[in-house]
C-alpha cells in the first residue's frame, strides 16, 4: 500500500515534500505526486503518515 495525492484538493503548497523520510514525494510540472514504489506509509513511524499529518488540505489519501 502507498499514499497518493488527490490532485483536485492539492494546492501545490509543497509542505509534504520535505516530510517524507523516503523521498517518495516529487514535484513534476507543478503537480505533487507520490511514488508508490518508495512510499512505505511511514509504517515505522507508529503507523502515522508524516505527509498526511502535514498536508493542510487533506489531499493525501490511501491509494486506490
Ligand atoms: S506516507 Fe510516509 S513514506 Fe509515504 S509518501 Fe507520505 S511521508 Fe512518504
Ligand atoms: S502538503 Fe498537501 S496540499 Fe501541499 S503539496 Fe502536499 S499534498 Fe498538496
Amino acid at each position: 500500500m502507498a499514499k497518493s495525492i488527490n490532485q483536485d484538493t492539492c494546492i501545490q503548497c509543497g509542505t509534504c515534500l520535505p516530510e517524507c523520510p523516503n523521498e517518495a514525494i516529487a514535484e513534476v510540472d507543478g503537480e505533487y505526486r507520490i511514488d508508490p514504489n518508495l512510499c512505505t506509509e511511514c509504517a515505522e513511524n507508529d503507523g502515522e503518515s508524516r505527509c498526511q499529518a502535514a498536508c493542510p488540505t487533506g489531499a493525501i489519501e490511501d491509494a486506490a
